[in-house]
């Protein structure tokens, strides 16, 4: 189909493109992992579409507001556009993990929220994320998960529930692999 992007790219934020603080509620903390930006321009540059979606309970617990999550957000993509790179769109769930929400990863809520905002290719979706609830969110879409071992990846890989598609040291390594991906399937 004429204007169909090649794939989409589901990214969460905090652990995958920046340092995983805990909560991070000042646009000053943040701190963007070494090569994530690179790799988000290589998705750019594909014209792969890169969405975030971000889990921040951070809000629903008290400990910080919208606005708040709006400014880290902001200061994301300033830092990124630095380094000539560019998020189709953020998406985030505010809510406490005790609320029924549609949107909290795993759920797909935010997703299918981007996929009727943006021009999607939902048949070729990657989600790429540091937790299970990253690749729980792969696989309520049929989409592939990979887990980077930056942020808390490590960790949550022993007990995890389901097995990742591929585990990257970083984003730089799972973009290397995303690309190879879709060159695969189109061969
Ligand atoms: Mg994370
Ligand atoms: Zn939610």
């Amino acid at each position: 189909m004429k204007g169909t992007p090649v794939a989409t790219v589901f990214l969460d934020r905090d652990g995958t493109i920046n340092e995983d603080v805990g909560y991070l509620s000042d646009p000053a903390g943040l701190v963007i992992i070494e090569g994530a930006a690179k790799a988000i321009r290589l998705l750019n540059d594909k014209k792969i579409k890169v969405i975030v979606v971000s889990n921040q309970s951070g809000v629903g617990r008290g400990y910080y507001t919208d606005s708040d999550v709006e400014a880290v957000n902001l200061r994301l993509k300033g830092l990124l556009a630095v380094e000539g790179a560019a998020l189709d769109a953020i998406y985030y769930c505010n809510h406490h993990p005790d609320v029924d929400c549609l949107c909290r990863k795993p759920g797909t809520g935010m997703a299918e929220l981007a996929a009727l905002e943006h021009e999607l290719n939902s048949s070729m979706a990657y989600v790429v994320g540091d937790k299970s609830s990253d690749i729980g969110l792969a696989r309520n879409l049929k989409a592939k998960g990979i887990l980077v071992l930056t942020g808390k990846g490590a960790n949550e890989l022993e007990g995890m529930e389901e097995a990742p598609d591929f585990i990257a040291k970083d984003l730089t390594e799972a973009v290397g692999w995303i690309l190879a991906d879709i060159e695969r399937s189109a061969t």
